[in-house]
């Protein structure tokens, strides 16, 4: 768009990111693609792309010359299945050393975008990300050599990504039903913290350009259960993010 191009972003989901981040904190995210000179389209599945063009299922049909399709990716491990059982998203599901749990008796360790693992901290971790593929292998191999658990082992999810001139960065997982509580503002740099309905119990933090609260989120989610924090000091940006009782 900054080179003058017509540019729309077709979105099946009522809001960009929701899958990750929730329609309502994703919905924050739309003005900047208006910022942008983006047109963005969303609650608006595509149902096929021909030549110089894309159909909606609302029947609206979008002339394009160029057509960028991301919809997401999951594990091409069907050649898998016949040895390990695989999950329903083509995942193999691995405790906190990445051992493969179908095959308790067998020295397999699955890691990165394959592996749903095991957090005693965040439930189950999806791949997905480069991080976990990144410092995953070190922990498995480790374990797998006989080497102690250590409390690090169990990394936070951790994605970052720019996004129209802004810098996320989302830690932890943020479940469906949790509360959400805003730091900042929604229309400039803000953080959205994620807790567990009614609870003080942190489950995820998203940084948009906010790298103070990066560092934060990071040390927040160290520990052996997920951070506990005040939501009204945590509102308040010009109060350093992070656990009382730390
Ligand atoms: C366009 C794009 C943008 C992304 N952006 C981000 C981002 O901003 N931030 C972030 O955190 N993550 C991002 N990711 C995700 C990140 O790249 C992945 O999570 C990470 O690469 C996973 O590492 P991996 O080793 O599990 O898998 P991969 O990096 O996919 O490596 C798997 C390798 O296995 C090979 N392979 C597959 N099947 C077989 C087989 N049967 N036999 C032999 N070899 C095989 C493949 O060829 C490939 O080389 C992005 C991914 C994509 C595609």
């Amino acid at each position: 768009a900054g080179a003058g191009v017509d540019v729309t972003v077709v979105e099946a989901g009522d809001a960009p990111l929701a899958t990750a981040l929730g329609t309502r904190v994703g919905a924050w995210t739309a003005p900047w693609y208006e910022a942008a000179g983006v047109r963005l389209l969303t609650g608006s599945p595509v149902a096929a792309v021909a030549p110089g063009e894309v159909a909606l299922a609302s029947g609206e049909v979008l002339p394009a010359d160029v057509v960028l399709v991301a919809v997401g990716a999951r594990p091409a491990s069907a050649w898998l299945a016949p040895t390990l059982p695989l999950e329903g998203d083509g995942s193999l599901a691995v405790d906190e050393a990445y051992r493969v749990l179908a095959a308790p008796d067998l020295p397999v360790v699955a890691l990165g975008d394959l592996a749903r693992r095991r957090s005693a901290r965040h439930g189950w971790v999806s791949g997905g990300h480069w991080d976990g593929a990144l410092r995953g292998p070190a922990i498995a191999v480790r374990r797998l050599l006989g080497g102690p658990p250590q409390p690090a082992d169990d990394l936070a999810p951790y994605v970052f990504s720019t996004q129209l001139g802004h810098d996320l960065a989302l830690y932890g997982a943020p479940g469906r039903d949790d509360d959400v509580v805003v730091r900042g503002e929604v229309a400039g740099a803000f953080t959205a913290l994620w807790f567990a309905p009614g609870s003080e119990r942190l489950t995820g933090v998203l940084a948009v350009d906010t790298p103070r609260d990066v560092a934060a989120a990071r040390k927040l989610f160290a520990g052996p259960e997920l951070p506990r924090l005040d939501r009204d000091a945590a509102a308040d940006p010009g109060r350093p993010l992070r656990s009382p009782r730390a």
